[in-house]
């Protein structure tokens, strides 16, 4: 990566870079803690001088449409978006092993299998106290959730038009995937609940007035559901789709959960938490930023590839007794940027120890020292930062070394 622009200062204290020893202790996570340390971050995870040039840098890479696969991240992606998987995240996905189908969970889509058939029952009125929820209502009737079906009341924005949902009592209702289906939504009002027939906690599709009735596709499918009575404290059994009601929209109307079978391939699906690197045209660099961190690093430091480093060489002179490391560092530091290559220049008049740590740290491909005993014989010390090994190299050879490493 060249430099870009010339906004910035790439030395060391003109970037003001600082440095910690220590995690901050509000981390959630080994690359958050690294890019605080590292000063990339705040604390308060705003981005440093540092850190706005290497968004920038991520920002520039990302015109090319496959930047991402080139940053050697675990990701998990669809035609449309990409997730870096993390504990931290705060999105969920459904993600399949086997094949890799990635989607949101609201929007994943798995096998449901439906209950085995039976012959449908008549419709019986029975007494269920306080058995306004699933659970209690399975509770009290000892029969499996999924023996139930579970009412949800909305009003669509539009045309206030009451909308009565119907999915299976151990499924989610997914809003997302409602919404694809009706447009946008409100929960329905007590007084609109009302109006249409229903009773809250025991309503059914039966009997409405001027609903617009959507089930999940595994509705018609399922014999002798428990529903409600539309009566406050009762319920009835033996509900059945075609012979008792019906619905405007059948569709797939519920989330996936971990365990349920893939629907491409069959195998289980997992839920993983993560972040998102991009959705469509648009890319999260400030995520992209620490799902390299995550991925990159060592017990010392950031080990960023190549590609996303905000600098190709990080170059620091140790200060000599005789001759003047930092003049001759300088010299590099202007030859090196005229050859294109981008340096961090580490300019002050610190200890070497406390520099090494800092290279470490920042994590730039490849360390230079300009120590008084290497420029005594017009040598340097060239060190890349994911090998144990550094080596002399002459000064005129230093840029076609650092070509040859960065290819
Ligand atoms: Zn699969």
């Amino acid at each position: 990566m060249g430099p870009i622009g010339s906004v910035l200062n790439m030395k060391y204290r003109d970037l003001q870079i600082e440095t910690q020893r220590q995690s901050p202790n509000n981390a959630r996570t080994e690359g958050f803690s690294l890019l605080v340390r590292a000063g990339y971050l705040t604390r308060e995870n705003v981005p440093t001088k540092l850190g706005e040039y290497t968004l920038r840098q991520l920002n520039h890479l990302s015109k090319d449409p496959s930047f991402l696969l080139t940053l050697s991240l675990p990701t998990m992606e669809n035609e449309n978006e990409t997730f870096f998987p993390i504990q931290s995240g705060s999105t969920e996905i459904i993600h399949c092993p086997s094949c890799k189908y990635t989607e949101r969970i609201e929007l994943a889509r798995f096998v449901k299998a439906a209950l085995p058939s039976e012959e449908g029952l008549p419709l019986e009125k029975v007494l269920t106290p306080e058995c306004n929820t699933i659970e209690a209502l399975a509770n009290f009737l000892r029969i499996p959730k999924e023996k139930t079906a579970k009412a949800l009341m909305y009003t669509r924005i539009s045309d206030n038009k009451f909308i009565f949902v119907v999915v299976r009592g151990d499924m989610q209702i997914s809003e997302e995937k409602l919404k694809q289906h009706i447009g946008d939504f409100r929960p329905a009002t007590a007084e609109e609940i009302e109006r249409s027939g229903a009773a809250a906690g025991y309503a059914s599709p039966i009997g409405l007035k001027d609903a617009l009735i959507v089930v999940d596709d595994l509705i018609p499918q399922s014999r002798n559901l428990v529903s409600g009575a539309n009566e406050t404290g009762f319920h009835l059994k033996n509900t059945n789709y075609w012979r008792d009601y019906s619905a405007e929209i059948v569709a797939d109307l519920v989330q996936a959960k971990a365990g349920d079978n893939c629907f491409n391939c069959g195998n289980p699906l997992s839920v993983v938490s993560a972040i998102i690197l991009a959705s469509g045209k648009e890319s999260n660099f400030e995520n992209t930023l620490l799902a390299l961190a995550e991925t990159h690093h060592d017990a010392k430091g950031l080990t960023l590839p190549h590609r996303a480093a905000p600098f190709d060489v990080f170059l620091m002179h140790i200060p000599g007794k005789e001759m003047d490391t930092g003049a001759k560092s300088e010299e590099i530091y202007n030859s090196l940027q005229s050859a294109g290559i981008s340096v961090l220049f580490d300019d002050r008049d610190e200890r070497a120890g406390v520099k090494f740590n800092d290279a470490d740290l920042i994590g730039c491909p490849i360390r230079i020292t300009v120590g008084e005993k290497g420029l005594k014989e017009g040598m340097v010390e060239l060190k890349p930062r994911n090998i144990q090994d550094n080596r002399l190299v002459p000064i005129e050879k230093i840029v076609e070394e650092i070509r040859s490493l960065l290819k």
